[in-house]
This record gives C-alpha cells, sequence and structure tokens, in this order.
C-alpha cells in the first residue's frame, strides 16, 4: 500500500478504549496529521472491526485510509484526524448541555450516518457521545465500530451483551428474544433499532449535559441501568424549556418496544430534523465545537 507504519511520528495521545490505544500521528514526508488506532490481534471483535472499516466509507463516519500491520501481528487502522474529539469529552468538564439549534444538526448528521450503515446492512450497536467524534469544520462522524456487525441476508444476528449498558436498548437487556431471533416474526429483533435507542440517550444526555436515564450522583451499576432502562419512565429531564419537536424526536428514538421506535429514515424527516435551519444550526455546532474542544492541534 501507499503507506507503512515506519512513515509515521507519533504525537500524541488521543484516547484509550477497550480495543487499544489511539494516538495522533504525522506522515512525516507529507506532514499530514492522522489518528492512529491500534487493534490488538485476539482482542473480540478485532477482525469484525477491521473488516467493517474496510466495507464503509461515507462522509458521515469517520474514513479509515488503511490498515497497517505491526510488527507484532496487531492491526493499526489509519484514521481521519477529529479534531474536535468526541461529544463525550464536549460535555464533560461542567459544560453543561448543548443549544437547541447545535443539537438539530448533530441528529441531522449522526442520522445520515446511520442510514449509510443501513444501507451497508451495518449495525454500529454502540452509538453514544464518546463514539461520536468532531471537526473544527462542524462535521459529526460516527467513530468505532469495535462491536459493529454486518447483517446477515438471512436477518439472523449475533445476540450481543457487548458495549456499554448505559446506552443499550431494552430489547438488548432481553437476550432471550435476541437469541431466538429467527423465530416468529412478531418477535424478531430489528438490530438496526438499537442504534436509534443509542442516538436518543445521546441527544438527551447532550440536551441536559450529563448521563440522563438515572439519576444524577446514582451508580451506573448494570442492574440499575437495565431496570431504568427496561421499566423507567422517560426522564421528566425533557421538561418545557425543550420544545416540542425536540421532545418528540427523543420520544420517539426511545420507545422501549422496538417496534414501535422510529426508523432512521422516519427520523430523518422528522420536524426537529427538517425543521431547524440549517445554516443557523451549522453555526451553532460549529461554536460548541469552537469553545469547548481545545484544538488537538495546540495541545502538547
Ligand atoms: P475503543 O474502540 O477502544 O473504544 P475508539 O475508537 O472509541 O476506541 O477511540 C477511543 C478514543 O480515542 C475516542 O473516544 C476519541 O477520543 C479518540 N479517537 C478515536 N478515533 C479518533 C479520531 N479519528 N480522531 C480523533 N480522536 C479519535
Amino acid at each position: 500500500g501507499e503507506f507503512r507504519l515506519i512513515d509515521f511520528d507519533r504525537l500524541s495521545v488521543l484516547g484509550r478504549g477497550n480495543g487499544g490505544i489511539v494516538h495522533k500521528v504525522s506522515h512525516r514526508r507529507t506532514s499530514a496529521l492522522y489518528a492512529l488506532k491500534i487493534i490488538h490481534r485476539g482482542h473480540p471483535g478485532a477482525d469484525e472491526e477491521v473488516d467493517v472499516v474496510r466495507r464503509v466509507d461515507s462522509p458521515h463516519i469517520v474514513r479509515c485510509h488503511s490498515v497497517l500491520p505491526t510488527a507484532s501481528g496487531d492491526s493499526a487502522l489509519l484514521l481521519e484526524l477529529m479534531d474536535g474529539g468526541s461529544l463525550d469529552s464536549l460535555v464533560r468538564g461542567g459544560h453543561g448541555g448543548f443549544p437547541e439549534e447545535a443539537l438539530a444538526e448533530v441528529a441531522a448528521q449522526a442520522l445520515s450516518g446511520l442510514a449509510y450503515l443501513r444501507a451497508r446492512r451495518v449495525v454500529h450497536r454502540d452509538i453514544k457521545p464518546a463514539n461520536l467524534l468532531v471537526n473544527s469544520a462542524g462535521h459529526v462522524k460516527i467513530a468505532d465500530f469495535g462491536i459493529a456487525e454486518v447483517v446477515s441476508r438471512a436477518g439472523k444476528y449475533r445476540a450481543a451483551y457487548e458495549g456499554t449498558a448505559a446506552y443499550m436498548s431494552p430489547e438488548r437487556f432481553d437476550t432471550e428474544r435476541s437469541l431466538h431471533g429467527d423465530g416468529d416474526e412478531q418477535d424478531r429483533v430489528d438490530p438496526y433499532a438499537a442504534d436509534v435507542w443509542g442516538l436518543g440517550v445521546t441527544v438527551l444526555e447532550l440536551l441536559v449535559g450529563r448521563y440522563p436515564l438515572l439519576p444524577a450522583g446514582q451508580k451506573p451499576s448494570w442492574a440499575a441501568l437495565m431496570c431504568a432502562i427496561c421499566f423507567g419512565e422517560l426522564p421528566t429531564l425533557l421538561d418545557s424549556t425543550a420544545s416540542p419537536e425536540l421532545r418528540g424526536f427523543v420520544a420517539a428514538c426511545l420507545q422501549k418496544d422496538h417496534r414501535k421506535r422510529a426508523s432512521v429514515a422516519e427520523l430523518l424527516v422528522h420536524p426537529f430534523v427538517t425543521g431547524r435551519d440549517v445554516a443557523a444550526s451549522r453555526r451553532a455546532l460549529c461554536q460548541v465545537i469552537e469553545q469547548r474542544s481545545m484544538p488537538i492541534s495546540t495541545r502538547v
């Protein structure tokens, strides 16, 4: 290929996750900047992640330029650098929630990414603020395909107990049903609905400025999360300050019954998305990114 690992200088650590470490790197000859994500061989899902990133290419997905072998037999993904970091980092640190205008733009762009994945039969399964990355141009892109999966033609779908329970949809707690997904048509779980749920929790979290499905201060144990997600009321956090469009959008995403949950196609034409002033929305999002992210390029 055109890239070799030895042609890059490691500049700093951008993040760490389950899969491995992510470095900011510079291509020595061109000085171009990238993110380099090491995926350890043998890590559960390592092969799937490499398969999926090779399969996707969209302006709404963090682009993978190359998959490079490392000396130790691991894989290194050479990724487009997202210089604004993750949406998670933009709400942490006491910054508080996003203005609604900016949120509508986040939702619109994330939905474009999910629509692309839907068309490629890819379920991400880990949609959350930490996996939506932004750049200073105001783009929001889906990242981290560590537990993503390509849905087979038969519609069968591996029951997945992985991922962060905090963003897991109610039906994913129900292993029995997921395991027998090839049973009755009525009982069949729509795998894509889990990503819509994740988007709903994400939008709500970005609105209120903290994880929204548990009371502030409650420990996010697996049991507490399962209770809140499967049986809890939609948080009253959606108080009167939120517009009816935003409330409607979140409610449509957070339908506990996956058969009643809105699809990506439906959400793309939801008034919260279509009713936004696109130019103002983009400006609002750029402003949030500018104010809250210390540009990676200026970090030591
Ligand atoms: P994991 O699968 O291990 O969770 P991620 O792909 O989510 O790894 O990356 C972990 C963190 O590294 C992200 O939350 C983000 O802060 C940072 N990161 C990952 N990819 C990029 C990128 N392309 N540009 C900038 N930062 C990134």
